[in-house]
């Protein structure tokens, strides 16, 4: 798999008030042999991509659609306007003024239609690609019933590429509602639900649109609940200023960090119970396996993973290794990218109760042969390296 070469530095050019970029957080920033580039093969408007392996971002191209932040695996990129909260927040004074169905749509059709529909029902995005996984259960928790992404004719939109990503997020945030028990679900639709409909068109109630207005006070409320306590309470997300550049831990690993949507997406998940005991396979979660034969045990996956999904051990008696927690892994798939001795393979399947428990395997390594450091190392590791023994130390 060829390297992207030139995204350092680059990313930034994306900046804007739509887009927030924090470059520590993007894998291929970490580690330059990391292969994600979903960044650009989501992009609809051609601002991010990618010619003979080289990243380029053309800013101006930008239209602030937020489908980018919707697929990058570690949120390096964050849509701005609206941000999470803002948008959520929408959603619900939207949702509630929709008696409970959550409709959210792009401003091709919202545009196209309107005069038709009740924009005090419906939460209107510049691409459905802004719709992520967290936002859908978020609502879900807040006690929307359905959720409807209402798209237009995207073929013929100058972003068409962006309904790609809505549906793979429909459809992940199906099977976690499935998995859940929950009877929520979403979809893309192509027509605004009869529940959006303009009330005076079929005989409004003033008294319960009052009511419903009042609500939207208390929507912002739960909105601002919702993230702040999963962000910042509930796994003790601190804010903090991030550095432009990660130094490495006193383990030898860069620092990890949780992205907010995983763990608003979890918190949302625990409120719906506990999920069926069963494998899903999302486009958010991996499960590695390490295959002991072929590592070396040199732990650079631990070095490089962005969340600490694999992270280093050492006991008291030198055991040593690495652990696994699929519910830290975002499936940014650098570990895979970057196992020198191809010994990694991800699984797309976790079981959906360790995503929740917390679940975490060890996997004990053998003892390195020739640590780096120790005496002789560089000559062992040529030996070793060449499969021969006429090397010579001078
Ligand atoms: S995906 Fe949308 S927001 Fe992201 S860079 Fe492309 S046009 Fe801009
Ligand atoms: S999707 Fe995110 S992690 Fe992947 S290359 Fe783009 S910014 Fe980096
Ligand atoms: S374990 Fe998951 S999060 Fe960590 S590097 Fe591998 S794919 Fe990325």
């Amino acid at each position: 798999m060829p390297n992207v070469t030139s995204i350092f530095g680059l990313l930034e050019k994306l900046e804007s008030t739509d887009i927030a970029v924090r470059q520590n957080r993007c894998v291929v920033v970490r580690n330059r042999n990391a292969t994600c580039r979903r960044c650009a093969e989501a992009c609809t408007s051609g601002c991010i991509s990618m010619a003979e392996n080289e990243l380029l971002i053309a800013p101006d191209k930008c239209v602030g659609c937020g489908t980018c932040a919707t697929v990058c695996p570690t949120c390096a990129l964050e849509a701005q306007h609206p941000t999470d909260q803002e948008l959520l927040t929408a959603c619900l004074a939207a949702t509630q003024a929709a008696e409970g169905e959550a409709i959210i749509a792009c401003t091709q059709i919202t545009e196209a239609a309107h005069g038709l529909f009740d924009p005090e029902k419906v939460c209107a995005v510049t691409c459905l690609g802004r719709v992520e996984e967290s936002l859908i259960a978020s609502l879900a928790q807040a006690g929307a019933s359905h959720i409807s992404l209402v798209k237009a004719k995207c073929a013929e939109c100058p972003q068409a590429s962006g309904v790609l990503t809505a549906e793979l997020v429909c459809a992940t945030a199906n099977t976690l509602f499935s998995t859940w028990n929950s009877p929520v679900k979403a979809d893309l639709v192509e027509k605004f639900p009869a529940c959006a409909r303009l009330a005076e068109a079929k005989g409004y109630d003033y008294d319960k649109r009052g009511f419903f207005s009042g609500l939207r006070e208390d929507a912002k409320a739960a909105a601002a609940k919702t993230t702040d306590y999963a962000v910042k309470e509930a796994l003790g997300v601190q804010d903090r200023p991030e550095p432009r550049y990660e130094k490495v831990q006193a383990d030898g690993t860069l620092p990890h960090f949780v992205p907010e949507r995983r763990t608003r997406l979890l918190e949302a998940l625990a409120a719906q119970g506990t999920p069926q005991d069963i494998m899903i396979e999302t486009r958010l979660w991996g499960h590695v396996v390490i295959d002991s034969e072929k590592c070396s045990s040199c732990q650079m996956c631990a070095t490089f993973c962005p969340t600490g999904a694999i992270a280093k051990f050492q006991d008291a008696d030198g055991t040593f290794g690495v652990t696994h927690a699929p519910g830290l892994c975002v499936k940014c798939r650098c570990c895979t990218d970057i196992c020198p001795k191809d010994a990694l393979m991800l699984s797309d399947e976790v079981f959906a109760i360790d995503l929740l428990e917390g679940v975490v395997e060890r996997h004990v390594m053998a003892p390195i042969k020739n640590p780096p450091g120790g005496p002789h190392s560089i000559w062992h590791s040529m030996r070793d390296l060449l499969a021969c023994d006429q090397v010579y130390e001078r």
